[in-house]
């Protein structure tokens, strides 16, 4: 049977907002991709009372127990303590490993203290496992068909360790079923909660394929994953999903193994001999930002102007200052006249602009969230306009999610919003 597992990150630290649990974040997509239900994530202080009994009630609910942190030589370094009082057991110190820290503590020219030896303590019925990246053993019990695996705090310890120690483990589990089979495909530009609408019969909950939402930045990367046992009935599943969801979603939906945008509008510049220059307001530089998160983005990307104030709009794009008196800087007037600017200015195919009001509050009358968008080329100016919600941060990002998205669209000849 597919274990599932329970993970334990242990420190004040993360309790206290000082550090973000990273490493449960990572394990949690690395055991999702084998296949192994993460049942549970639980963070608990330095206190040897609370660490073991968050160790009891993993047992209880997961075979496979993951403890992260606190394994260090400090005396706040607890999980030692924790786990012997979890399995009910003392703690030894075990003498070869005594000696090979000692050793390697000298070796760096470090005296060797009590705290060093510390890491040599084990709970009776637990092994040490080696760490090629850091001082502190992992340490596992494997007992009764359950284990618990114990490693270092610190990201790159814990990655390497779960690596080495855990992995091999898992996919020798017995009975194990294979991974899942799983594929994703990208909408851009559509509301999250139109596209639960648009495929609620397919996102039924218990239903296999399962399909999962993660939306960033005005896109949406929609996940179908099947538990069937058959691999072909599972791919058959999934490829039938994702299938239904490009018929429903053509020209708002990325090709196969593209999950940006800009990838697609990469692909598409590259294939026109496009070139574009961007004139970002409230974005400020977010567009140029996404457009060079592609690789090669230099064959077709020649730069931009963050014209926040209307006199760079004037001076920098030639917006005339007849349009920003009369229409003022959030405007479909000056959006139009500001991607037709910077593309003149550039001597590119395309200009792209976005203005608009990140908030908070309203500017000069116009509603916090306003944004327009323009796309200019040789033929034709298009521009759009959006009302997002959310607040400043997301205001930005979404207008430039959408700017590169309109881009997309006017590169591939599709109309410049979903329907
Ligand atoms: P060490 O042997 O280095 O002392 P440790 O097991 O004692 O390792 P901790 O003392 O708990 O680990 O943490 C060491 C470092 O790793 C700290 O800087 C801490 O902020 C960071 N860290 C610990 N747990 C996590 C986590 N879950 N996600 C991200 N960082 C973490």
């Amino acid at each position: 049977m597919t274990p599932a597992a329970v993970v334990v990150s242990v420190g004040d630290e993360l309790l206290a907002g000082r550090v973000l649990d990273t490493n449960a974040h990572w394990i949690a997509s690395v055991l999702r991709a084998r296949g192994v239900p993460l049942v549970r994530r639980v963070t608990v202080p330095d206190e040897r009372g609370a660490i073991a009994e968050a160790v009891r009630d993993a047992l209880r609910r997961a075979p496979i127990v993951v403890v992260g942190g606190g394994l260090g030589p400090t005396l706040d370094d607890l999980t030692r303590d924790g786990l012997a009082d979890a399995f009910g057991v003392s703690i030894r110190r075990d003498a070869v490993l005594a000696d090979a820290l000692a050793a390697r503590t000298r070796a760096r020219g470090r005296p060797v203290t009590e705290s060093t030896l510390r890491q040599a303590d084990l709970p009776e019925g637990c092994v040490a496992l080696e760490n090629p990246v850091g001082t502190a053993p992992a340490i596992l019990r494997e007992h009764d068909g359950t284990l618990v695996l114990a490693v270092a705090g610190v990201p790159i310890e814990f990655r390497t360790l779960i690596e080495r120690h855990l992995l091999p483990r898992i996919d020798a589990w017995p009975g194990r079923a294979r991974a899942p089979r799983t594929d994703s495909v990208t909408l851009c530009g559509i509301p999250e909660a139109e596209i639960g609408e648009a495929l609620a019969d397919l996102m039924v909950r218990d239903r296999d394929p399962s399909i999962g939402s993660y939306p960033r930045l005005g896109n949406v990367t929609l996940v179908v994953t099947s538990t069937a046992s058959e691999d072909d009935e599972a791919r058959r599943r999934v490829e039938g999903d994702v299938a239904e969801i490009r018929r429903r979603f053509s020209a708002s939906s990325l090709a196969p193994g593209r999950a940006l945008p800009a990838e697609a509008v990469a692909a598409a510049a590259v294939a026109a001999g496009a070139t574009i220059a961007v004139a970002e307001s409230l974005t400020a530089g977010l567009v140029a930002s996404l457009l060079v998160d592609v690789p090669g983005a230099s064959a077709y990307f020649r730069g931009g102007v963050v014209a926040y104030a209307d006199a760079v709009k004037e001076r920098e794009l030639d917006v005339p200052a007849s349009v920003l008196a009369a229409h003022g800087a959030v405007s479909e007037a000056v959006v139009r006249a500001m991607a037709e600017g910077v593309r003149r200015r550039f001597g590119t195919t395309h200009g792209l602009a976005t203005t608009g009001v990140a908030g908070p509050g309203a500017d000069r009358g116009v509603p916090e969230g306003t944004v327009w968008i323009a796309v200019a080329d040789a033929s034709a100016t298009v521009a759009v306009t959006f009302r997002f919600g959310g607040g400043r941060e997301q205001i930005r990002g979404l207008a430039a999610g959408r700017a590169v998205d309109l881009l997309r669209r006017q590169l591939a000849g599709l109309p410049p919003t979903a329907p």
